[in-house]
């Protein structure tokens, strides 16, 4: 069993109006992340959705210091963009799909991901949504140092940066093994 992880993919990071936005190139991963959803589901894999989740100007986290308030509890922000937001109300009752709520840019951070993914015996993550050289990274990160393998999809990923977005990219292939993968 595999799991497909889609990062972060809510309004604020990819509408046109989201506070944190990834803009165009966030945008146009959408239909890539649903049909990987629907590939994953199909075969009996995995669908995770960690999703950041915050209280508004926080001062005990440090975010607040760092970005523009996102991703705020019960705001249209925090709702999937998109195409993903039509995907999730059809299967997010399904047991293959799990969405949760993040703090920190790592999904493996204060979560319950490494006891859902071992319980389940998976061991190969693919990883999705934005941004590249932030959450995803930093998702990657951990996955390398908790020893599964790791595929990044390169059409299923964006950042508000172009320059981070590549060194990123660069970053998983090279420096933590994972396989990078383009339709
Ligand atoms: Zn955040």
């Amino acid at each position: 069993m595999e799991a497909l992880l889609i990062i972060d993919y809510t309004n604020d990071f990819v509408a046109d109006d989201g506070a944190l936005t990834c803009g165009k190139p966030g945008q146009a991963i959408a239909d890539r992340i649903v049909t990987l959803a629907d590939e994953f589901l199909q075969r009996g894999d995995a669908v995770i959705l960690p999703t950041d989740l915050h209280e508004l100007n926080d001062p005990y986290h440090p975010e607040s210091k760092l970005f523009p308030p996102h991703n705020l509890a019960n705001t249209p922000g925090r709702e999937f963009y998109g195409p993903l937001a039509d995907w999730v109300a059809k299967h997010q009752d399904d047991e293959h799909v799990y969405i949760y709520p993040k703090n920190r840019y790592s999904s493996f951070a204060n979560s319950n991901l490494d006891n859902y993914l071992r319980s389940r015996h998976i061991q190969s993550l693919h990883l999705t949504g934005v941004c590249t050289d932030i959450c995803v990274l930093h998702t990657a990160v951990d996955a390398y140092n908790l020893d599964y393998q790791l595929t990044v999809h390169a059409d299923a990923v964006a950042s508000f940066s172009a320059p981070g977005h590549e060194w990123a990219l660069d970053h998983f292939q090279n420096s933590l093994g994972a396989n990078v993968v383009d339709r």
